[in-house]
């Protein structure tokens, strides 16, 4: 093969890989955006509106499925100092240990972890803020957020709506 040959070789070779990178990055980015869709709408736990309303009652439904907040010190969870462990209003899967309460003055019901494996996230962007949103894995329930403001030994602060949460004492 001529110099002027090898030339042309490497750049049918290199307009071949830049297509090749390109239709991957676009492949990416669909099988991405697919997947969002999928998770945000496919859960283990799924419901009708009415069954949810039902289930939930106005509070709950507009906080676990409107992604609502309560107002800051209504629930009676904020003071739950009991041992035992925070289920899903929606689902009853379990979220977070008592252990992992704290009193965080927010009027919010608050935590330093959930339990493995019990919560999902999603960035939101509404009220001109970007947070970190916090659902139920099984079924898609919102919780609340997570902020970066926590004690130790995890730093993090899972600002919960109690309304969104039930009580089963051990
Ligand atoms: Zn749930």
């Amino acid at each position: 093969m001529t110099v002027q040959g090898l030339g042309k070789e490497i750049g049918i070779m290199d307009r071949r890989q830049i297509l090749t990178a390109g239709v991957s990055a676009l492949g990416i980015l669909t099988f991405l955006r697919a997947t969002e869709g999928a998770l945000a709408g496919t859960f283990a736990v799924v419901k009708s509106e009415a069954a949810w309303r039902s289930r939930l009652g106005s509070a709950g439904y507009a906080v676990l499925r409107q992604h609502g907040t309560e107002r800051a010190g209504s629930s009676p969870l904020n003071a739950e100092k009991r041992a035992g462990r925070f289920v899903c209003a929606g689902c009853d899967q379990p979220l977070f240990a008592s252990s992992a309460k704290f009193e965080s003055g927010t009027g919010w019901p608050s935590f330093i972890t959930p339990l493995p494996g019990a919560v999902g996230t999603t960035t939101d962007s509404s009220l001109g803020m970007s947070r970190t949103e916090v659902h139920c894995r099984r079924c898609g329930g919102h919780l609340g957020h997570v902020f970066a403001d926590g004690p130790a030994p995890t730093g993090l602060r899972y600002c919960m709506n109690g309304v969104a949460l039930r009580f089963e004492p051990a």
